[in-house]
Order: structure tokens, then sequence, then C-alpha cells
């Protein structure tokens, strides 16, 4: 239950086209859904079930508080931390099988007397990002050397990650032959996974030669992971961002908006306010983008404020009206590029005070508000 007209509809559908298409589109047999960051905005839990059933075969989050919340859930899926965890977590997150990451030889040498129940770690290779990952063949010997002989370790996976792949440079085949380089000579038959791809590398570069795996992120939810690329097939948003008019006056030419009245009526207007703002994840730098009303578009006019904006509209508009703020007709990735951002940011930044709705089939299959209702699953 939620009792205000400011709500995200994901449709549920068209995540399960996006997974589908993508997974045989890649080629991988195992398919990550990364559903860090409650599924970039969308939910977790919601997004994870259709994922699953549309052909992922793991998930993966940045941090391990995320993946103990999914385990509820989840009793039996693999899921993945891709960020560091501390040395000193790595049992409780083997008790819950919560597969880690071994970032660093610090981090190795850390849990090098761990002895409680079996962990599952993945290695990560830097091979360019520099941000998280063993460094060169001196290292990777090495952390080899300590998990293969390490009696409480089970290393399942190795991987990699792209820093260019959503734009067209050479540094992605850089980062490839320098993957290719790294493993050679060893045997990869060890590992259950190996995985290099995000989305923008599945949809713009295919399968590598020593992968069997892939992490699908942004384009799981329909979202392009950069504008110049040219898609295989249709990517569908799933995201959408929807308000009702709480009031709607004329006001005459001169009548100022908002806070620091910085917008001043040029004649007679009429204003409609919607009941979200900047607390919603609705940022202040959206002031003066469109929004549409049954498929028209209509201006934010005034400041945003922490729970309400204000809009121009004509003569048709009423009270009670469904505005869409992020929808099909001015998309997510629109809104980016107005602000100057990724459409990864727009959707991460709606916060959990706007309920969010599931759709299948045209129908409302759940709803999740957990900051307010409770609901704990
Ligand atoms: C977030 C993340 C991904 C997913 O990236 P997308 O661009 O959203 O597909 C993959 N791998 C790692 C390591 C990540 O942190």
């Amino acid at each position: 239950m939620f009792y205000r007209d400011t709500w995200v509809e994901i449709d549920l559908d068209r995540i399960y086209h996006n997974v589908s298409h993508i997974k045989a589109f890649s080629g991988f047999e195992h398919l990550f859904a990364v559903v860090k960051a409650n599924a970039y905005g969308h939910g977790d839990v919601e997004v994870a079930r259709v994922a699953l059933e549309a052909g992922a075969s793991h998930l993966a989050v940045a941090f391990l508080d995320e993946a103990l919340a999914l385990r509820k859930q989840f009793p039996q899926t693999k899921i993945l931390v891709m960020g560091p965890i501390r040395p000193t977590d790595l049992q409780h997150a083997a008790e819950q099988q919560i597969t880690v990451t071994a970032h660093d030889l610090a981090w190795i040498e850390a849990i090098s007397d761990y002895r409680g129940p079996r962990a599952n770690i993945h290695l990560k290779l830097d091979t360019g990002m520099n941000r998280i990952g063993l460094i060169g063949p001196e290292q990777l010997d090495q952390a080899l050397k300590q998990l293969r002989q390490h009696p409480a370790v089970n290393l399942c996976g190795l991987f990699t990650h792209f820093a260019t792949a959503d734009c067209i440079d050479d540094y992605y085949k850089q980062q490839s032959r320098a993957f290719d380089a790294l493993v050679e000579g060893i045997d990869l038959s060890q590992f259950e996974i190996v995985h290099q791809s995000n989305s923008a590398a599945m949809l713009r570069h295919g399968k590598q030669q020593h992968s069997n795996g892939g992490r699908l992120g942004i384009a799981m939810y329909g979202l392009p992971p950069s504008d110049d690329l040219e898609l295989p097939f249709e990517l569908q948003q799933a995201f959408s961002l929807h308000a009702r008019i709480t009031q709607l006056k004329t006001i005459q030419s001169g009548t100022k908006v908002g806070y620091a009245a910085s917008y001043e009526a040029p004649r007679e207007e009429r204003i409609a306010t919607l009941p979200l703002g900047y607390a919603d994840g609705w940022l202040r730098y959206h002031q003066g983008r469109k929004v549409e009303i049954d498929g028209r578009r209509f201006p934010i006019v005034g400041r945003v404020c922490m729970d309400q904006c204000m809009i121009r509209v004509d003569d048709e508009v009423q009270l009670g009206d469904q505005v869409t703020l992020l929808g099909d007709l001015i998309t997510v990735t629109d809104a980016a590029d107005d602000l100057n951002t990724i459409n990864y940011e727009i959707v991460c930044s709606i916060s959990d005070r706007v309920p969010r709705l599931y759709k299948r089939g045209g129908q409302t299959v759940g709803e999740r508000y957990d900051r307010y209702d409770g609901r704990t699953d």
C-alpha cells in the first residue's frame, strides 16, 4: 500500500525480453544478472527472479550486504560479490554460500589462515581499469599458488573488467589481449566460470575466446550502455516514472513560481504541481526539462523542491492527470543526455521513497515500498 501519487513502474516482461535476447546473442553459457544497487533502482528480488527465469544463471552484486539480502530469497542461486569484502567477513560469506572476489595479494595474504567452511572465490585480474584486481603475471602466479593450496578455498572463477567497452577505441582490444596473455599456459578448465564482458562488451564484441560467461547489467534493464552502440536487436526500457497532478492553477503575467522566485510567467499561464522532488531523486538539475502528459510535452518551471515540482501546462490538462517523467516518449537515456550524465545514474538516483510497481502481461503483479511498509522479503 502507498498513499502518494508518485510511483515507478517496472515492466518485468521487458526485462525478460532483454535477458533472453542478450543471452541468445552473446552465446555465453553462464550469465550473471548484475543486480547491485537494488538492481539499478528497479528492485533486486523482482529483477533477479525474472532474469533467472529468462536464462541468467548467476547473480552478481557489489557488496556482501547486498548478497546476504538476496540469499534469503534465493537459497540455491550462485551469488557473486564483485567488489572487495573485508577478509574478516569471509567466514560469514562462506557460511551463506556467497562467492567472493580475491582482488589483491594483501587480501589473499589476510585470508591465508582462514579455516572456516569452504569459501568460493573468483580471482579478479586488472587488465587496464586500474580499480581493483591483480596486476601482471607475477601477481597472478602467486595468487594462484596461494589460493590453490589453501585448504578452505574453492577457486572457481577468473574475471576482469573492461574500462572502455562502451566506446569505440582500441583500449578494449588492448585489455582483451592482456587477459589472453595472462591466462596463456593456465588450465582454464579448473575454473567453473571465466568472465570478462559487461553489457557493452557483450553487445559490441560478442564472446571472447577464453570466456564462458558475462556480467549483464544495464542492458538487462533495456538501457543502452552507450549512445553510439548499434544494437543488434531492440532493448526495451523497463523503468518508467509517473506522478499525478495535485494542484492546477492559472497565474497572471509577472507571477513568480517556486523557491528563489526564479521563474516569472511572461503571460497568463496554467501551472500544475507534481508530488515529487529532489528527495525522490528527481534532482534540481531537471529544471527546464520536459515531462509527458498523454503523448505531449510540458516543461518543468521554477526550482525543483524537495518533495514537489511545478510544470507549465495547457488548457486540456486536468487535475489528477497522469504525468510520465521517464518513459517511452522521454526516455531514461534522453534525461541522461539532457543532464550530461549516463542512464545508469538516472535510474540509480530514484530513491526508495518512490514505490515500485511490477507489471507482467499488463497487470500489476507486485509492489515494493519496504522503507515505509516494512516488508522485509
Ligand atoms: C556493474 C558491473 C558490471 C555491469 O556493468 P553494465 O555496464 O551495467 O553491464 C559488470 N562488472 C562489474 C565488475 C561491475 O561492477
